[in-house]
């Protein structure tokens, strides 16, 4: 319990009267940390703390990488930053040491300044000392941590563009080195690798490698390809938006989680540039800051997620998931929460993929887009979304839309949108026949289906966006699938009459008891991220449901 003489050990709070001393004491929570614990985390909400035994270090991370920026040593505060700004904790602040710490919520600060100005004006030094300077918050600003790779390799090189799309996926930051660029040789730290080892990468530390594989990628960054354990209680398929708030919820409430991600944590959400529509975001927020967040979430509460990793196969009698590379794990219970693939245009256009002909999109993609003339197939909000990030960098963005009009298949604030961008265009009544073109993309063959007529438009780069497909035939057969691969749950599952217990299947349940289906891959009308969390999340409330009925079976008498 904090005292009025503990509040008077704090340099910045000594001076007020016994009577503001007490008030603080009441509203002050006592805080214990073992070395390592965080008193709050980097984006916590405004509060003032001070320290009153043992030594605090402040600590900002980049992309996973801790830094400590600074420290604290008994009797001084922290937290003046946020709470004069009224802003979130720029960085997190930890125990270096066993500590003792005071925490004054945002509310009972401000009840005692507002009697007591001079602390106000004490805190506001403070917060504006900390700020500026080169060892300041500016510093740190003015300073970012080194990108975490270097990537040589050209723009048409399938393999150089799945590299940077998977550093891109993972939010790894990196330098792409075009080989014909003037200062190349300068970018990539030394003469470049010969030709045939392109694309090759080096990491921060140096260690370089010629045409790595994405495994070799991930390894070299230090990120998990092998799982820890050999069983777990829950193993979840897929890093996307479902996949991940199953990972939050079941790690959080004492289950062993694995997640196992064949490419990178985010999914297609990861992929969007603006999702404007999950609840807590007013102004938006982008797939890769949700599945940053997400991911660190999920890796904070203890959670292990495996990337470029994927599942070859299940046996739904022993558990078993048996991972590309020949590892077995076991699971008690499986999530499926695979989500969905984009769906393939057809017309030869794959012998151009990645040579100026890409699926979905990447952020970073949009950037080399830079002054070119580049088409959408596609009408829905991920086109649209598209459109509009392209149109910032592109010298012009053409939809090529089947039908008529774009209101059946795009929420209108993405039509207001595409209003307001000179640069955009809209063909409508339009299907693209071919793309042309020997090594890379030159130009697209589009068909109007009014009259049949063809025409030929040059085009620097082609996004597909025409829908995405369950790509589920590798699940076991006793999954119950529906005629398009999504996976049937609850009601549907039993009505495919291969449910196999008397009693009913829980809302998410497969047709095989403990294995579960949420997200963009379960038979089912909503293809959204918010609804693809709330099922994640659910996932796990009947986890623990079917493990109750394990392990009642499992009771002795
Ligand atoms: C460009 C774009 C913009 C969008 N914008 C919005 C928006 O604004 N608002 C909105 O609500 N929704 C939006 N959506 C839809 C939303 O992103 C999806 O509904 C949501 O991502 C579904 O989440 P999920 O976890 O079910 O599946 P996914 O996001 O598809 O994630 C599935 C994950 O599983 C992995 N995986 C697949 N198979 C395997 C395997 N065998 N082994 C291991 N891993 C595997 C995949 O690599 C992927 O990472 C958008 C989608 C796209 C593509």
């Amino acid at each position: 319990m904090v005292t009025a003489d503990d509040i008077a050990r704090i340099e910045v709070l000594a001076e007020l009267d016994t009577e503001l001393r007490e008030q603080l004491a009441r509203a002050a929570a006592d805080l214990t940390l073992l070395p390592g614990e965080y008193a709050v985390l980097e984006g916590g909400e405004q509060a003032l703390f001070g320290l009153l035994a043992g030594r605090i270090e402040a600590v900002k991370t980049t992309e996973g990488v801790e830094t400590v920026v600074g420290e604290r040593q008994p009797g001084a505060i922290f937290g003046e930053v946020p709470i004069t700004l009224g802003a979130v904790f720029p960085v997190g602040f930890r125990a270096a040491e066993e500590s003792r710490v005071l925490r004054i919520d945002a509310r009972s600060y401000h009840a005692v300044a507002s009697v007591h100005p001079a602390l106000v004006e004490q805190v506001g030094t403070l917060a504006a000392h900390r700020m500026s300077g080169p060892r300041g918050l500016q510093g740190i600003a003015a300073n970012p941590p080194p990108p975490r790779a270097v990537v040589v390799g050209e723009r048409f090189d399938p393999d150089c563009a799945e590299i940077r799309h998977f550093l891109d996926n993972n939010q790894i930051t990196f330098v792409w080195v075009r080989p014909d660029e003037p200062d190349a040789t300068e970018r990539w730290g030394g003469p470049l690798p010969a030709r045939a080892d392109w694309p090759a990468l080096r990491a921060v530390d140096g260690e370089a490698v010629a045409r790595p594989t994405l495994r070799g990628v991930a390894e070299l960054l230090e990120l998990a390809t092998e799982p820890q354990h050999d069983e777990y209680d829950v193993l979840i398929i897929g890093a996307g938006p479902s996949g991940l708030a199953a990972a939050v919820y079941g790690a959080s409430e004492g289950l062993s989680v694995v997640v196992v991600e064949r490419h990178a944590p985010g999914g297609q959400a990861g992929t969007s540039s603006r999702i404007e529509n999950y609840l807590g975001f007013p102004s938006g927020v982008s797939g890769d800051e949700l599945a940053r967040r997400a991911l660190e979430q999920a890796r904070r509460l203890g959670a292990e997620i495996l990337v470029t990793r994927s599942i070859d196969r299940i046996d739904p009698d022993t558990r078993e998931v048996h991972l590309d590379g020949k590892d077995v794990l076991r699971a008690r219970t499986i999530i499926v929460a695979c989500g969905v693939t984009w769906r393939r245009l057809g017309i030869k256009a794959d012998r151009l993929a990645g040579k100026g002909v890409i699926y979905g999109i990447v952020r970073s993609e949009a950037a080399t887009t830079h002054g070119l003339d580049v088409h959408i197939v596609g009408a829905g909000n991920s086109a649209g979304q598209a459109a509009m990030f392209l149109s910032s960098h592109a010298r012009s963005v053409t939809i090529i839309c089947r039908g008529e009009r774009l209101q059946k298949s795009m929420s209108q604030y993405l039509i207001d949108q595409l209003r307001t961008r000179e640069n955009i265009d809209v063909f409508f009544h339009r299907e693209i026949v071919a793309v042309l073109g020997e090594d890379s993309l030159e130009a697209i063959e589009v068909r109007d289906n009014r009259t049949d007529e063809t025409s030929t438009r040059p085009s620097d780069a082609l996004f597909i966006m025409i829908g995405a497909d369950a790509e589920t035939a590798w699940l076991p057969p006793e999954i119950a699938l529906d005629d398009h691969g999504y996976v049937r749950t609850g009601a549907d599952a039993q009505a495919s009459g291969m449910w196999p217990l008397a009693r009913d299947p829980y809302l998410l349940e497969t047709s095989v008891p403990g294995i579960f289906a949420c997200g963009d891959v379960r038979l089912g009308p909503v293809k959204r991220v918010a609804a693809a969390v709330g099922e994640g999340s659910m996932a796990i409330a009947f986890v623990h449901q079917y493990l109750r009925e394990l392990d009642a079976v499992a009771a002795p008498g």
